[in-house]
């Protein structure tokens, strides 16, 4: 089963008048990761319970696969919530865990001990399905919050910054088994995160919000490469926002070329920072904001630069990409 995901004019105001989320369109394709991304306070997770029903709607419409779920309970929109700390019931085992919402919905022990079953072997976990919670990794944890989630068949699996409790290495390990995951079961994950590298790993379809809004939807490709604004371009990192003419455009710091400078210039680099496989060259000057030069180890190695070096920066003009 593939369902599509529609947010149209979605906004909640909190009491107090704090506006979480301002007329959020979006629509998101059947089978799509999602993510949502921006910083933290934007919105995120309340546009998430939304979706999911923990969290009532100001105004706006979400539709699943047509049907405006609005006003339904959590339970009757299809949908499956995965928490930041997954919230397992520490005196259940991983099995009963997994089952939990089958048996608040009346299925027999028998049917929903070997649905469970399923479910762990899916996420690698059926030797661990006698233990409890408090006797399993972090990484362990979270592939049983999964089958829990999974369990109830959901066309939409919303996942709350799912990768944050996890150190870096499992982090990018549970990175991809979640997209594998996503690929299998075919049906649209959304996924808060605060981390431009992670939407831009496993994202089909970014919205990055700023401010309770969107500030720019599309492609992991689109929204690194086509920053439409100054926030965009300096929040997903890697680029250079310049001052030209009048104009504001940004510029990836790997297109940003220095060369060394006979006679003292404007620009001085000021600090080089080794990154394992590239070399990233701060130059400051009294013209611009400090500007980013990203190098290959290799082309640094070629051509060093030093701290307190005169430098020119130079660009390809087919490289600059206009800001709003
Ligand atoms: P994010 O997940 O992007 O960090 P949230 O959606 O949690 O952001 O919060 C968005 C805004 O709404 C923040 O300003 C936050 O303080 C506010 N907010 C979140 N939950 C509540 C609540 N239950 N009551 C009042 N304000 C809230
Ligand atoms: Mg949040």
């Amino acid at each position: 089963m593939t369902s599509s995901l529609t947010l149209s004019n979605v906004t909640k105001r909190y009491e107090k008048n704090v506006l979480a989320v301002n007329n959020f369109s979006q629509e998101f394709e059947a089978g799509s990761y999602v993510c949502l991304l921006g910083p933290s306070g934007c919105g995120k997770t309340t546009t998430l319970r939304m979706i999911a029903g923990h969290e009532s709607v100001t105004s706006g419409d979400i539709l699943i696969d047509g049907t405006n779920v609005v006003g339904l309970a959590p339970a009757k929109r299809g949908t499956a919530m995965m928490f930041q700390n997954y919230a397992l019931f520490p005196h259940l085992s991983v099995i009963e865990n997994t089952a939990f919402s089958l048996k608040m919905r009346g299925v027999g022990k028998v049917e929903r001990l070997k649905r469970a079953e399923e479910l762990l072997s899916m996420v690698d976990m059926s030797a661990y399905a006698q233990r409890l919670p408090e006797q399993l990794s972090g990484g362990q944890q979270q592939r049983v919050a999964l089958a829990r989630a999974l369990i109830s068949n959901p066309s939409v699996l919303l996942l709350d910054e799912p990768l944050s409790a996890l150190d870096p290495f499992l982090r990018i390990r549970m990175r991809s088994e979640l997209s594998k995951l996503q690929k299998e079961l075919g049906i649209i994950f959304v996924h808060v995160t605060h981390s431009q590298d992670e939407a831009l790993a496993l994202a089909d379809q970014i919205v990055l919000m700023n401010n309770a809004e969107i500030e720019q939807a599309g492609s992991p490709e689109d929204i690194f490469n086509k920053p439409q604004s100054e926030f965009v371009a300096r929040f997903m990192g890697g680029h250079n926002v310049l001052d030209i003419n009048g104009s504001r455009f940004a510029l990836r710091t790997d297109h940003t070329r220095l060369i060394h400078s006979s006679e003292p210039t404007a620009s001085t680099v000021s600090f080089v920072e080794f990154l394992g496989s590239r070399v990233e060259i701060t130059v400051s000057s009294n013209i611009q904001a400090d500007l980013i030069a990203t190098l290959t180890d290799e082309e640094f190695r070629q051509a060093p630069f030093m701290a307190g070096d005169s430098v020119g920066v130079q660009w390809s003009t087919e490289n600059l990409h206009p800001l709003n």
